[in-house]
């Protein structure tokens, strides 16, 4: 994708390039086959957000892993949580006694997997852990939720790319990049 042109011109500038995040996911991916061995993990994609990096991260763990996948409501078109959690695809498959992954795209006040953590640990889960890629721990309103594995820690400003939208657009970017405020200042 051209870097000069089209969806990179409303970022005010890339934060983390796909070469650095592709190694992340790779080591995150290590550890997790370190962690699991043995084992055989239920991978839980919260969608749409983490798609992209779920798919990157699936292939960095040598273990018989499965997957499923759930969406959540969070943020709608705005760029401020609202603080209301809806279940908007539940998971396929039971999770009882199953050691669950739940895999997100960026931790922010925490108020979505801290809820969705609830739920999952409620039906039954054997272990339960969160792997993200962003997390923004300046913005915690749930201190006492624990991100297991994070790839990377980043400020407080709102991104997108590597699947983060803003309002639907910019997931196909290959980067992650602070998004313009002009771009949600117009609205
Ligand atoms: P939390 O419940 O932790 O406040 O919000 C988590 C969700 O908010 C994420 O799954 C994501 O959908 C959204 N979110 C939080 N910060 C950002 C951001 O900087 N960019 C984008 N695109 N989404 C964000």
């Amino acid at each position: 994708m051209n870097q000069d042109t089209g969806l990179y011109c409303d970022l005010d500038r890339i934060l983390l390039t796909r070469e650095q995040i592709a190694e992340k996911v790779h080591e995150l991916g290590a550890a997790i086959t370190r962690d699991y061995e043995g084992k055989k993990p239920v991978l839980v994609c919260i969608l749409k957000g983490a798609s992209v990096f779920f798919a990157d991260l699936i292939r960095e763990i040598e273990l018989p892993l499965t997957l499923d996948f759930m969406a959540i409501s969070s943020y709608g078109s705005a760029t401020k949580t609202s603080g209301v959690v809806r279940i908007l695809k539940d998971l396929d498959n039971d999770i009882l006694g199953k050691d669950v992954i739940v895999v997100e795209d960026i931790v922010d006040s925490g108020i979505t997997l801290s809820y969705l953590t609830k739920i999952l640990m409620q039906r039954g889960a054997k272990s339960l852990k969160i792997a993200a890629l962003l997390d923004k721990p300046a913005r915690r309103k749930i201190p006492e939720l624990k991100v297991d594995y994070s790839c990377f820690n980043i400020p407080d400003a709102f991104v997108v790319g590597y699947g983060l939208d803003y309002d639907q657009t910019y997931r196909n970017l290959p980067d992650i990049g602070i998004l313009s405020p002009r771009i949600y200042e117009q609205k």
